[in-house]
């Protein structure tokens, strides 16, 4: 066993070597360099092209899904070795997916062997972006009182209402969409999940611009939308089971924030390089012991983080530890920019120029508090946890 996994790390590393453009070994500049793929993706480079497509063939970018759909088809321990012999040449993910971390895994439980071949392939190569519709202007954390109709007319759904929040709605190529399709049952029991193609007559998408001046997310409106029956997910009226998964999934993928970037300096080595110190210390004894308490936790996350991914292989359902996940991770990576804007000093608070690479740290710092309400708010997680975990009264 122990061989066949050295003879697949020397294929990982020797394909890497061919196949990984050297570009994409050096860190991300700004979120521009992060690749989502789509339909009509602007590449910043030929090298980020050839890294997606090479990626894509060979299924990498999803490299547990089942090779009949397109993914690579590896197990546990191949994925730990594909994910360190990427960090040691600290390659780029080729491909940030809505598609690979939400819709994927309930599409591989949920979906019909026709949607899986329809839909998942196109994800692993990157062709097609999937934005999200689940929150509603009266359906946030109370997610189940979503109102979106969706009425039945035979071979197809017309759907109305609207959408927000909806994170690069404005790029995404197809929704996944929660949908009412039961206005009398019980809320959680009225729900199905659709998916359907943002170019549809019908759609139009509104970005919302915040003070920053940019606009991640958007309102989306249905008037009239016609959605083919072959488009719905599982059985009808079932969609909230279907959304409940995903969103275990989306939350693991947010909580992924606590763990450190392949690629990037830790904390620590920044505070040496911005503030210095002597034999190998940092001067400041006080922000040196914040700095080590967060590493410590960082490292304990990631550790956790390890065993959880293990216990799921060995087919142990995540359920609400990834709400506990969801929590601390978002927690952790706000601490993270916390310490590195203490680390900066004035120099952080720069928002326009060159030498800032435009603001990127206070950009990043205040994106992070986003981390904490995307997904389902830190306090919704925390209810999770005191339910399903410690068991406390609801
Ligand atoms: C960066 C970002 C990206 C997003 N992307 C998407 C996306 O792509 N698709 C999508 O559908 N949605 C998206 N969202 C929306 C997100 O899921 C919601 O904002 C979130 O679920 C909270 O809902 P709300 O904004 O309606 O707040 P509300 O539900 O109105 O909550 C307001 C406050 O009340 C608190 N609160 C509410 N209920 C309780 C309770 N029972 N117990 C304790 N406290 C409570 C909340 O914690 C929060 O502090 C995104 C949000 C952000 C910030």
């Amino acid at each position: 066993m122990s061989e066949n996994l050295n003879a697949f790390r020397t294929e990982v590393r020797d394909w890497l070597a061919e196949n990984c453009p050297e570009e994409m070994r050096t860190p991300m500049r700004s979120e521009k360099d992060a690749c989502w793929g789509g339909r009509d993706f602007n590449f910043q480079s030929d090298a980020q092209r050839l890294w997606l497509e090479r990626m894509g063939e060979k299924g990498w970018t999803a490299p547990a899904w089942p090779k009949e759909y397109g993914g690579g088809g590896l197990n546990r321990k191949q994925i730990k070795i594909l994910k360190q012999e990427m960090a040691r040449i600290k390659a780029r993910g080729a491909l940030y997916s809505f598609g690979i971390n939400m819709l994927g895994p309930a599409l591989l439980k949920y979906g019909n062997e026709e949607q899986k071949q329809q839909y998942l392939p196109p994800i692993v190569r990157g062709e097609i972006r999937w934005c999200q519709g689940y929150s509603e202007p009266n359906a946030g954390s109370d997610l189940a009182d979503l109102q979106a109709p969706a009425v039945d007319m035979g071979d197809h759904y017309i759907l109305n209402g609207s959408k927000i929040w909806t994170s690069y709605g404005d790029f995404g190529d197809w929704m996944f969409c929660l949908v009412r399709t039961d206005p009398d049952a019980p809320k959680h029991s009225g729900i199905s999940f659709m998916l359907f193609d943002m170019q549809t007559p019908g759609i139009s998408v509104k970005p919302i611009q915040l003070i920053s001046g940019r606009s991640p997310f958007c309102e989306v409106f249905f008037k009239d939308v016609k959605i083919p029956k072959d488009q719905q997910v599982g059985e009808l009226n079932n969609g909230w089971s279907i959304a409940k998964y995903l969103l275990t999934h989306e939350r693991e993928m947010i909580s992924w924030t606590g763990l450190s970037q392949t690629g990037t300096k830790s904390v620590g080595e920044t505070a040496m390089d911005v503030i210095g110190g002597s034999d190998g210390k940092l001067d400041d004894a006080f922000l040196r012991a914040d700095i080590a308490k967060f590493e410590v936790d960082e490292m304990a996350f990631a550790l956790t983080i390890e065993r959880a991914r293990d216990e799921v292989k060995a087919g142990v359902s995540l359920g609400a530890v990834a709400s506990w996940f969801k929590f601390f991770g978002t927690e952790l990576n706000k601490q993270r920019y916390s310490l590195l804007m203490d680390i900066s000093g004035s120099d952080a608070l720069a928002w326009t120029g060159e030498a800032s690479n435009d603001g990127k740290l206070a950009r990043d710092w205040l994106r992070t508090k986003g981390n904490s309400i995307e997904g389902g708010t830190s306090e919704i997680q925390l209810n999770i946890v005191a339910k399903h975990i410690l068991g406390l009264p609801g």
